[in-house]
């Protein structure tokens, strides 16, 4: 009798937290987070190499964690969420993010319909938006999408605008939420607004749209000024006929993970 082989996939961490990023920000969400990317933004601020071990905070912001090595089996991945989601934590939402969660399309195709099942929380996905297949794979599982949109003068990397209409034109035609995020920083150019709006005028979207300023690093500040993201702000409000928010990253603010 030939053995079904388990499926398993390279995850760094699990932890329970609130969200800092985009529209839902503050909502108590359970954190699942997969190694690896294909992208190299130049902000980054992950690991986005394979680790030895996914880390499991013990308990919500101790800072201190179970090491389980990797790469972790489905079945034992499901039990670790599921042992996670402690009802004293109220988790709102399943948090799948990275890393690019997309290059695990295969592995969430099966762990999302099981996780929903035992855990009946909505799953919310974080991804850069440039692996529309791959997000097919998982649709019918994914209740809302935070979406970046990735501006080739702030990433440093070529843009992927194609990508990015086709994922977000799926989104829509599939009745996910979603929310628009745009990293911008000092280097920000006119010409990739210009694409950013095109793209969302083109697809009809009507989800909210995220200015997030780069967070400073100690090795780097290309923050926009006030006056910079101010003026991005109207111009895409206007070009969109919608609200456009800035939001920075609040979870750094309050030192959470
Ligand atoms: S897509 Fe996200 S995880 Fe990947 S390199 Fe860019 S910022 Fe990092």
């Amino acid at each position: 009798m030939v053995q079904e082989t388990q499926p398993s996939a390279f995850v760094s961490e699990i932890f329970s937290s609130a969200q800092g990023e985009g529209v839902n920000i503050g909502r108590r969400q359970l954190f699942v987070r997969f190694c690896e990317c294909h992208r190299r933004c130049l902000y980054c601020d992950t690991n986005v190499e394979r680790t030895e071990n996914l880390r499991i905070e013990l308990e919500p912001g101790c800072d201190q964690f179970l090491d389980v090595p990797n790469p972790v089996g489905l079945d034992r991945l499901l039990d670790l969420i599921e042992q996670a989601n402690r009802p004293e934590f109220a988790h709102d939402d399943l948090f799948i993010t990275g890393g690019e969660p997309l290059l695990y399309a295969d592995f969430l195709e099966q762990m999302l319909p099981e996780a929903c099942r035992r855990l009946g929380l909505p799953v919310h996905l974080e991804t850069s938006s440039d692996m529309p297949k791959a997000f097919a794979q998982i649709t019918p599982w994914v209740d809302h999408v935070l979406m970046d949109i990735k501006l080739p003068s702030v990433t440093g990397e070529a843009g992927t605008w194609d990508e990015h209409l086709e994922f977000l034109k799926q989104i829509i035609s599939s009745g996910t939420d979603a929310t628009i995020k745009l990293v911008v920083n000092a280097d920000t150019t006119q010409d990739d607004l210009d694409r950013a709006i095109a793209i969302l005028r083109e697809s009809g979207s009507e989800f909210p749209v995220i200015l997030q300023p780069m967070t400073a690093t100690l090795q780097s500040d290309r923050t926009p000024t006030a006056k910079q993201i101010l003026g991005w702000q109207s111009q895409m409000a206007v070009a969109l006929g919608q609200t456009v928010r800035i939001i920075p990253q609040t979870h750094k603010m309050m030192g959470l993970l």
